[in-house]
């Protein structure tokens, strides 16, 4: 278990931080770091990495070879120069620890109709206990506990004995090529650490996802002949069904995955967006429609995309218009794998024993039918990606919300796991 005594000094170090962690995350809030978006917010916390005396990497997407990497994902609607990482990196001395990364994504999913907002989404308000905002719990919650985990290191007069870098990245919601950009501008370590809000639980699995967007067209005629025409809506329509079907009969199988089974419809698939069309009272001549879908541990990417594919072609022929001008499948972001947390790594087990040190309880583990950063680590770079952070509701929705006992709580316990997994020794 971890030393009494240190965990004493981390605990009044954490509380005595907090007002100052609660700000640095209503700050984080108040950069409405939307896709493509993330730079200003990236220069904000470079400059914060740099005032801890911090070593600063900050480089964009295309500074890195990630064309050469497998596991890249397409970016259609973004540019990868303007999509920026930030490395923060603490050296130890001597190095005779374990080394760690610590990892938050801090892009942003639009926030959606205003009106459906009880508060602004980017005003980072706190009420009773909770701060809310657009990713205020997805995940700058988590980016504030990694942060002020350092932090708390540092009041209790602390130095970790091994390397920590401390990483923000983008793209974590589109691709997680942020994430693969760190590890191809050459960061290791012994172990990875995503404080995704996962409530002070573990994450044992988390599912894959692809995005892909449909394109139909269709015969623009005066709708009073409607039936000479082709309506390009109606026909992304009938291939939004097909695709439900086919998600149905994948779920099916889905009952025999060895840590899926348990879960209903594991596989979620997702029409997100629609644009078509130009006049009301024209056929539309066009529509697109952008997908995510998900797929279980262990299923191959590629083949999961035939199956996709193999689903708009069948529905297309069946459509006489559509048999002679069939749709397109564009891969316009997102091919991630899923990844399991095998148990029993040893940087499992430090941080099972940092949670209960604060918790008082067993930490428990969590199965998840959403993607998050840590395959890249875990699946191509040998590393054990942990996915363990605060908590809230609201994610992706609106009135998003972290709670902040939660935050103080799991600050703590990352504390507590860096100096027993990186090793401490006394300031000087
Ligand atoms: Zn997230």
């Amino acid at each position: 278990m971890p030393d009494p005594a240190i965990l004493a000094r981390l605990k009044a170090a954490v509380e005595e931080n907090f007002a100052a962690e609660t700000q640095f995350l209503t700050d984080l809030v108040r950069f409405p770091s939307l896709r493509g978006q993330e730079a200003p917010l990236q220069d904000w916390i470079s400059r914060q990495f740099a005032g801890r005396g911090w070593a600063v990497d900050r480089f964009s997407l295309a500074d890195v070879p990630l064309e050469s990497h497998p596991k890249a994902s397409p970016m259609v609607d973004c540019d990868p120069a303007g999509s920026f990482q930030v490395v923060g990196t603490k050296r130890a001395a001597n190095p005779k620890g374990r080394s760690l990364i610590l990892q938050g994504h801090i892009d942003v999913v639009p926030e959606g109709p205003l009106e459906m907002w009880t508060f602004p989404p980017y005003a980072g308000h706190v009420q009773d206990g909770w701060l809310y905002g657009r990713g205020a719990n997805d995940m700058k919650a988590g980016v504030a506990s990694m942060v002020f985990a350092m932090d708390a290191l540092a009041k209790a007069g602390l130095v970790p004995t091994a390397d920590i870098h401390v990483q923000t990245v983008t793209e974590e919601e589109s691709t997680g090529n942020g994430a693969l950009a760190t590890l191809l501008r050459g960061y290791r370590a012994d172990a990875a650490l995503i404080p995704e809000p996962t409530g002070g639980t573990i994450t044992r699995a988390h599912t894959g996802t692809l995005w892909f967007r449909i394109r139909v067209a269709g015969v623009p005629v005066h709708v009073a002949v409607a039936q000479t025409g082709s309506n390009a809506i109606m026909s992304a329509y009938t291939l939004v069904q097909a695709l439900y079907e086919h998600t149905a009969e994948a779920n099916k199988a889905a009952a025999a995955h060895p840590w899926y089974k348990d879960i209903d419809s594991p596989i979620k698939f997702n029409p997100g967006v629609i644009r078509g069309g130009d006049w009301a009272s024209s056929t539309p001549a066009w529509c697109e429609v952008d997908c995510r879908i998900g797929l279980l541990p262990g299923q191959d990417v590629a083949e999961v995309q035939k199956g996709i594919e193999a689903v708009v072609a069948a529905t297309a022929r069946k459509d006489a218009f559509l048999s002679n001008n069939p749709p397109s499948v564009t891969w316009h972001g997102f091919l991630a794998d899923g990844y399991v947390l095998e148990p029993g790594t040893e940087a499992e087990a430090v941080l099972a024993r940092a949670h209960e040190a604060v918790f008082g309880d067993e930490m428990p583990a969590r199965i998840t039918t959403a993607v998050n950063d840590t395959r890249f680590y875990g699946l191509y770079f040998g590393i054990p990606g942990l996915c363990y952070g605060p908590g809230g509701e609201g994610n992706h929705g609106f009135d998003e919300r972290t709670n902040l006992a939660k935050l103080k709580a799991v600050t703590l316990s990352i504390a507590t796991f860096i100096a027993d997994w990186c090793g401490v020794e006394e300031a000087t």
